[in-house]
């Protein structure tokens, strides 16, 4: 079950554990691999690989699910690639699906879920604006999901949730949101700027929210930032996206409007995301298994591309490698390339199969166009 992908580099060694888990999980993660098998070796990058089979599946063939054990041995690897986890069917004996997903955020610490919205040419998207390119970094450890293991008596007149912020956990996030918005800005060109979306109109915990946010905004005068009550910003993701560089903002909040971005900039078959804690990283595209269409060969392996392109850049980013960001912009600008000439996927208004999309960006890659550096 043990496997790694390993990008081996001449003083550097980065590890990926790839979990290609359930219903297209496998489609769409083969797809990626193939990628980056043209990628690595043109940015000095040499991977080696093995699989790990979480998921649903495995628990249905053998009762197994991830344990802490062998998440230690996961966290032995720089990072986890991963397709998708659960079939709606299989569940645990107390009800809830197979989710190793969200065992690794918890084992990790991934406090911080990175959700890429831009619209990428190509894409048919029902809003009217010409350049989208938001990233929604989401809490995903505490907020309103603070007291899920709190004890719990079951009634059908009163249940309560509490939302729970810490100041240690907010000053984690905002670093990294301020770092991303620095990364976007030397790398992408972006504005360099951070939006916090909260409720402290009304919430005691947002107050704390925002007095950390302005606290860390001041200790990193070169990017701007704003703060905006989260009804108004969830609008403003639909009126006016373009105001966005990255926005950041609490678990059940973040939940939300990292859909309604996903949503703008043409759903989840282009909508990557990664996990993040200081040391450690899960990427995956933000979109589950597909019962519906597993097997058939026409799943969208965009959003997986994408995720595979920033869990490029945030080790590039960690270890300050070059090499790593040179490959994440270049898969980038080469997904966008294939999208301009085609083939594309139903999901996105064509027919193709994921493995002509596949190929259509291998070449791409192999003409040696939209290379970086
Ligand atoms: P889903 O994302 O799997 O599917 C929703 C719809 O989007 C379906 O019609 C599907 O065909 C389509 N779709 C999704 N990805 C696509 C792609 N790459 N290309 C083309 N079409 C795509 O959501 P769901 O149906 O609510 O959940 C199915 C299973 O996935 C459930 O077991 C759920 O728990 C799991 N899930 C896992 C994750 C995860 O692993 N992070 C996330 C969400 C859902």
């Amino acid at each position: 079950m043990s496997n790694h992908l390993a990008f081996e580099m001449s003083d550097h060694i980065y590890t990926i554990a790839v979990m290609p888990g359930d219903g297209i999980g496998s489609e769409v993660v083969g797809a990626t691999l193939s990628v980056l098998e043209k990628l690595a070796p043109l940015h000095d990058l040499h991977l080696r690989y093995e699989n790990y089979d979480f998921g649903a599946a495995l628990y249905q063939r053998s009762g197994k699910v991830i344990t802490a054990q062998d998440m230690d041995e996961v966290g032995k690897s720089d990072a986890v690639l991963a397709g998708a986890f659960g079939i709606p069917s299989v569940r645990r004996s107390d009800g809830t699906e197979v989710a190793p997903q969200i065992e690794m955020r918890s084992h990790f610490g991934l406090f911080a879920s990175l959700r890429q919205a831009k619209l990428l040419p190509a894409v048919p998207t029902r809003l009217k604006a010409d350049k989208v390119d938001i990233l929604v970094i989401r809490e995903t450890t505490e907020g309103m999901f603070a007291g899920l293991k709190d004890p719990f008596e079951p009634s059908d007149e009163l249940l309560t949730d509490r939302m729970t912020i810490t100041r240690k956990t907010s000053e984690k996030l905002f670093t990294v949101a301020f770092a991303q918005a620095r990364l976007r800005k030397k790398n992408l060109g972006t504005r360099g700027h951070v939006t916090l979306l909260h409720k402290s109109n009304v919430l005691r915990s947002n107050s704390l929210l925002v007095k950390v946010f302005r606290e860390v905004a001041t200790r990193n005068p070169d990017i701007e930032s704003a703060d905006c009550y989260i009804d108004a910003g969830a609008m403003y993701f639909v009126t006016s996206p373009e105001r966005y560089d990255v926005v950041v903002t609490e678990n059940i909040f973040g939940d939300i409007v990292s859909e309604v971005a996903a949503g703008i900039v043409g759903g989840l078959g282009v909508a990557p995301s990664g996990d993040v804690s200081e040391t450690f990283g899960v990427f995956q595209p933000s979109h589950g298994s597909a019962p519906d269409i597993a097997g058939r060969g026409i799943a969208n392996p965009i959003a997986t591309f994408l995720s595979a392109a920033l869990m490029l850049e945030w080790l590039g980013s960690r270890h300050d490698d070059s090499r790593c960001l040179d490959a994440a912009y270049h898969l980038r600008e080469a997904v966008e390339q294939q999208l301009i000439a085609g083939p594309r996927t139903a999901d996105i208004g064509g027919d193709a199969r994921t493995d002509q999309v596949t190929s259509a960006l291998v070449s791409i890659l192999d003409g040696g166009n939209a290379r970086r550096s």
